[in-house]
């Protein structure tokens, strides 16, 4: 049963793109482009969460974009946050060069993420102007409050912009901050698991050698375990009224 589960959610799109095959098949398949923005709360949440994915929609010729909400300033102990804002900038600018694509910073602060009326229009006012085909950003039940926060942004922008784009959640350090994640879709990430690992390396303030072997990529290998693969990435997509999209 799993096998079959596994192999059919591994072989599901992400907005109509397959990506278990070699990513240069991918492009042929489809050919047309599609823009995907993985939207999470600090740097290094797309690319921990997210960043295989992102690699493999990017080498099949879709435009990726990495939304941070906040530029991480409470992130590295005994900075300031204008001093740990310009370091965690430049690690992103890092990251975002190994993966290929751009990223947008919003003017959230970490550790202090609000939600708000302002901050749904924001929000909102983002994807108006981004006009996305697919969004991935935290599941919101979240013992990180940033990373909560950022959920339900999206979440409210997905509803009012009317269910434009396809919602998806990636799991953040699954048990210890996203909690209950129930995945819909595994994505295979063999093909680009160590460019993933050097994109989430370029953020060197947060030690990231340790949280790459003690949770990312044990969290790779157990979902990969789920779809018969070496390394994957897990997702729920949201499915209210998805019969519209
Ligand atoms: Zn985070």
């Amino acid at each position: 049963m799993l096998k079959g589960a596994g192999a059919a959610a591994a072989a599901t799109i992400l907005g109509g793109l397959p990506l278990t095959a070699a990513a240069q098949d991918n492009a042929a398949a489809y050919g047309g482009k599609r823009k995907i923005l993985v939207i999470g709360a600090h740097p290094d949440d797309p690319e921990t969460c997210a960043g295989g994915t992102m690699c493999l929609l990017k080498q099949a010729g879709n435009e990726v974009v990495s939304v941070y909400l906040t530029r991480g300033e409470a992130g590295i102990e005994g900075m300031s946050h204008e001093q740990a804002a310009a370091v965690r900038v430049v690690e992103s600018d890092n990251a975002c060069r190994v993966m290929g694509i751009r990223h947008i910073f919003m003017d959230q602060v970490d550790g202090n993420t609000e939600v708000n009326l302002a901050r749904y229009k924001e929000m909102r006012e983002l994807l108006e102007r981004e006009r996305p085909d697919v969004v991935i950003t935290h599941w919101p039940i979240d013992s990180h409050r940033d990373h909560a926060a950022c959920g339900l942004l999206v979440l409210d922008a997905w509803r009012r912009v009317g269910r434009t784009f396809r919602l998806y959640y990636m799991e953040a350090m699954s048990g210890t901050q996203s909690q209950m994640f129930t995945p819909t879709h595994w994505v295979n990430i063999d093909p680009v698991v160590d460019l993933k690992h050097e994109a989430c390396l370029c953020h060197v303030s947060q030690g990231m050698q340790p949280l790459l072997d003690d949770w990312h990529i044990p969290m790779e290998k157990f979902r990969g375990l789920e779809c018969r693969c070496g390394a994957a990435e897990a997702f729920a997509l949201h499915t209210e009224a998805l019969k519209s999209l």
